[in-house]
């Protein structure tokens, strides 16, 4: 992909496909085109991922989060696309653990995140990455301790 900003000279040429917006998305869409042999041209007006692409946290998330609204199918449609990221780009997209504390919930609360959890893995039948896993109190110090390296660098608290 060359950059270009001689916008006459890009006028001269045809192309199949034209990208307003060069976040994440229209990069995606570009690079997408260009390896279906499309000649594909992107207009970003300031610099790519200027947007909020430049602000993210990178992470690939898996749709955890729209379990909370049950939307099954946007959460299958996360899970699906991080395992392609992971398998297109295993230079850029790493697995990093999360432990998600909970306390001083209702007995209720903590059902609906145990089957919520079981939901998840369920619809992630095909992942290539490792299922949740439930840690008592002890396990969960001492996994955050393990190894003698600072916790945050083994497991991103929420
Ligand atoms: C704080 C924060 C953290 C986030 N963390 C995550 C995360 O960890 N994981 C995740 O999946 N999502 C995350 N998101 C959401 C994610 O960042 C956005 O969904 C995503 O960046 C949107 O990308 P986009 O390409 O649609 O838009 P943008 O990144 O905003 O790109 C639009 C581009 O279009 C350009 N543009 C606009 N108008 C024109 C025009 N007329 N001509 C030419 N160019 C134009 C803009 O300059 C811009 O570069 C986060 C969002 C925020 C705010």
């Amino acid at each position: 992909m060359r950059a270009r900003t001689d916008l006459a000279r890009l006028a001269e040429a045809e192309y199949d496909v034209a990208i307003i917006g060069g976040g994440i998305i229209g990069t995606g869409v570009a690079r997408d085109a260009a390896m279906r042999g499309l000649r594909t041209v992107l207009f970003e007006k300031e610099d790519f991922c200027y947007g909020t692409s430049g602000r993210s946290s990178r992470m690939i998330h898996g749709g955890l989060r729209y379990l909370a609204n049950y939307d099954l199918g946007l959460v299958r449609e996360g899970l699906r696309e991080r395992e392609i990221l992971l398998r297109l780009a295993p230079h850029l997209v790493r697995p990093l653990k999360f432990l998600i504390p909970i306390y001083g919930e209702s007995f209720l609360h903590k059902m609906k995140l145990k089957i919520g959890m079981i939901l998840y893995d369920l619809l992630s039948y095909d992942k290539s990455l490792p299922s949740h896993k439930y840690l008592d109190r002890e396990s969960a110090r001492s996994a955050t301790r393990a190894g003698g390296e600072r916790p945050e660098r083994r497991l991103r608290l929420l």
